[in-house]
């Protein structure tokens, strides 16, 4: 009963997270009551998500510069390292407003069911910022690919002198730590354990 295009954008919306088939219509019909300059900069931003939007240099936290603001920002704690699967994770640790080191994002987990091994993650960068490192935090998801990296890690770096800590508390197995709550997460770092 909808025209193709409202039909292809139902089709589009569908594929967000939390987005089913009765919002998908009702989002896709809001739309065409917007003005066209609203409709034009929403297009624009959408094409360019994928030209201008790449993975620090440093990082791999999400930025569309060659280093994010993140490592930019000289006011960070150069010595504290949180290495965590995804950019979510870093924006949910961010909106805390506890935590002041630096993070190195993964863009994954290691899951051999899936073929994803450490070559496929962004490992590469990680030995080189180890210099100035006294801590490395890993906070990969309390799930089985999440503990597999998180050891992953561990054996990678156990022989240098430095801390590796791991969330823990608070966080209940299988915690996916995009979905926990601030509270949560505050606890979740201030009582990280030595790993
Ligand atoms: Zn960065």
């Amino acid at each position: 009963m909808y025209p193709k295009i409202i039909l292809d954008l139902i089709n589009d919306l569908k594929k967000l997270p939390g987005i089913g088939e009765k919002t998908a219509e009702r989002l896709a019909l809001h739309l065409t009551n917007w003005e066209d300059i609203d409709l034009e900069t929403f297009g624009k931003n959408l094409l360019q998500l994928k030209s201008k939007i790449k993975t620090c240099d440093r990082c791999g936290l999400l930025t569309d510069d060659t280093l994010c603001e993140i490592c930019k920002n000289q006011q960070r704690d150069l010595n504290t390292l949180m290495i965590v699967s995804d950019s979510k994770d870093v924006y949910s640790i961010e909106k805390t407003g506890m935590y002041h080191g630096m993070y190195h994002v993964l863009n994954g987990l290691i899951d051999f069911s899936k073929g994803i091994e450490p070559k496929d993650l962004n490992f590469s960068t990680l030995k080189d910022r180890l210099k100035e490192i006294k801590e490395i935090i890993i906070a990969t998801n309390g799930t089985v690919e999440g503990e597999l990296t998180a050891q992953y890690i561990k054996s990678l770096y156990q022989a240098h002198n430095l801390t590796i800590s791991r969330l823990g508390y608070g966080l209940p197995v299988g915690a996916d730590l995009k979905y926990a709550d601030q509270l949560t997460l505050i606890k979740a770092v201030e009582n990280r354990q030595k790993y």
